[in-house]
């Protein structure tokens, strides 16, 4: 299994998904760069669910910046709050996660505060992984900080965001008043997070950077069950419909302390990673928790008024929280396939087409008879509508290799028959079976093959 997983960080840096960040430096622990295949597989996926989120009458758009006001940390909690048990080597001072370090000796934490984490590490007589004594647990803070302005002291004191989510909610009279919207609606965003995890690992899983996609969902009390379900059942279907099989998504129920005190419920949606399932999204029935404390920290009202009913009050919130790096990795294990072709193997990224970093590769079969510049015009023409490549290196063969590897659904081939009869052979990157296709047809084919794709 850790097999797979460096066979594919290996494809991706190989191939330009993700490198390193700072290689030439040794690295930077927990944060990656996203090459030119990566960052437009990452696009893919952002357009993906800002298209779901926000392409429909209750949710909008907002992209809040990354530093805010400290006191909005203090109203959210995650001054006092936002910490993970940390427990140090004796011996290398080299710190862990006291939970992780639980479960990968097979403890059970669900629903666990640290004091019982504790007891469980005594009762187990937890090691660290080089064997060493462990030291009493302490809640550390995740929060990045930072200085704003010129003088480093207390008062300029600010954190970079642990989550987009608190830019919401702080705007949510903004766009409610901007925007004309009624309860129940939704605003959304896009954007980078910070959170200074002490261990990272499993490649994007965990990093201490990273890209979170968040809605809010403003409800009337009383309703909020409802839109609770709802917006299970449509995110469930987003990870669906980006190419992620129904069998290896799975719920998980928050229960006892992984539940916050004010949320009523919260559900995890997980992906089977080759180390186990992990949480891509979370969603959440969070009362009215948020925009109550930002009302008493900030002094001001934040209350909706109810025109039909005359009535004013703090509206209710349901949350879907995803990562946007995670699902990308969830993506990227997802399509990561090899298989024997003809006594070879063949690496293919079975990605959903429409997440597919290169939808169509345009290969003229030999570099003569005027191939090249009719795969030329072909790639010119298509390039309006997806992002292909024209290639003419190597014999055909390779050439398909090349783009299975990287997951490009179609190879488009120009040979003699497109000569005679402006007709093209289309591959298809999952059967590669091929097809011919008139030129004038290609766009239209390309859409509907791509529409008709299922995950095997
Ligand atoms: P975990 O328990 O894995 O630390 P969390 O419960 O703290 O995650 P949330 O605060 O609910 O996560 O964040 C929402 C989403 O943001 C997660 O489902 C995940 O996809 C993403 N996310 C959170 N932390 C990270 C991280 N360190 N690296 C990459 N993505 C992250």
């Amino acid at each position: 299994m850790a097999d797979v997983m460096e066979k594919l960080v290996s494809l991706c840096k190989r191939k330009g998904f993700v490198f390193q960040s700072s290689e030439i430096y040794g690295g930077l622990n927990g944060c990656w760069d996203y090459g030119p295949l990566g960052v437009e597989l990452l696009k893919n996926v952002k357009d993906a669910w800002w298209r779901a989120m926000t392409y429909r009458e209750d949710v909008e758009g907002l992209d809040a910046s990354i530093l805010m006001h400290a006191k909005v940390w203090e109203a959210s909690g995650h001054v006092a709050g936002f910490s993970d048990p940390m427990v140090e080597d004796k011996k290398t001072n080299e710190r862990y996660r006291l939970d992780q370090l639980l479960e990968e000796n097979g403890v059970d934490v669900t629903g666990l505060g640290m004091e019982a984490m504790m007891a469980k590490a005594i009762e187990v007589d937890l090691k660290s992984p080089k064997g060493n004594e462990l030291s009493e647990a302490r809640q550390f803070n995740l929060m990045f900080k930072t200085f704003v302005g010129p003088l480093e002291d207390d008062s300029a004191r600010i954190f970079l965001r642990p989550e987009t989510a608190q830019g919401i909610f702080v705007n949510y009279l903004n766009v409610q008043s901007a925007m004309r919207q009624k309860l129940p609606f939704g605003i959304a965003q896009i954007g980078k997070a910070f959170r200074n995890e002490i261990t990272t690992k499993n490649f994007l899983f965990r990093t201490r950077e990273f890209e979170q996609m968040e809605m809010q969902y403003f409800v009337a009390p009383g309703t909020q069950d409802d839109h609770f379900e709802y917006w299970r059942e449509e995110r469930w279907n987003w990870f669906r419909n980006i190419g992620l099989p129904e069998r290896k998504l799975s719920w998980h129920e928050h229960q006892g302390d992984e539940l916050a005190h004010y949320a009523s419920a919260a559900f995890d949606i997980q992906y089977e990673f080759p180390f186990g399932p992990g949480e891509i999204e979370g969603i959440h029935n969070r009362s009215n928790f948020d925009l109550s404390q930002h009302e008493q920290y900030s002094g001001k009202k934040l209350q909706y008024f109810d025109e039909e009913s005359r009535e004013k009050f703090v509206p209710y919130v349901i949350e879907t929280s995803i990562g946007a790096s995670r699902t990308t990795m969830a993506c990227l294990v997802n399509a990561y396939h090899e298989e024997e072709v003809k006594g070879d193997t063949r690496v293919v990224m079975r990605f959903h087409p429409r997440m597919a970093p290169i939808k169509a590769a345009i290969l003229p079969l030999v570099k003569r008879d005027g191939m090249p510049e009719i795969a030329r015009t072909i790639t010119e023409d298509l390039r309006k509508h997806f992002r292909v490549e024209y290639d003419e290196g190597g014999a055909v063969g390779r050439r398909y290799r090349r783009m299975d590897e990287v997951g490009t659904p179609f190879c488009i081939t120009v040979d003699s028959e497109t000569l005679e009869n402006d007709t093209v052979t289309v591959r298809d990157r999952d059967s590669m079976e091929q097809q011919r296709v008139p030129i004038a047809e290609l766009r239209t084919h390309l859409d509907k093959s791509m529409d008709a794709w299922e995950a095997v």
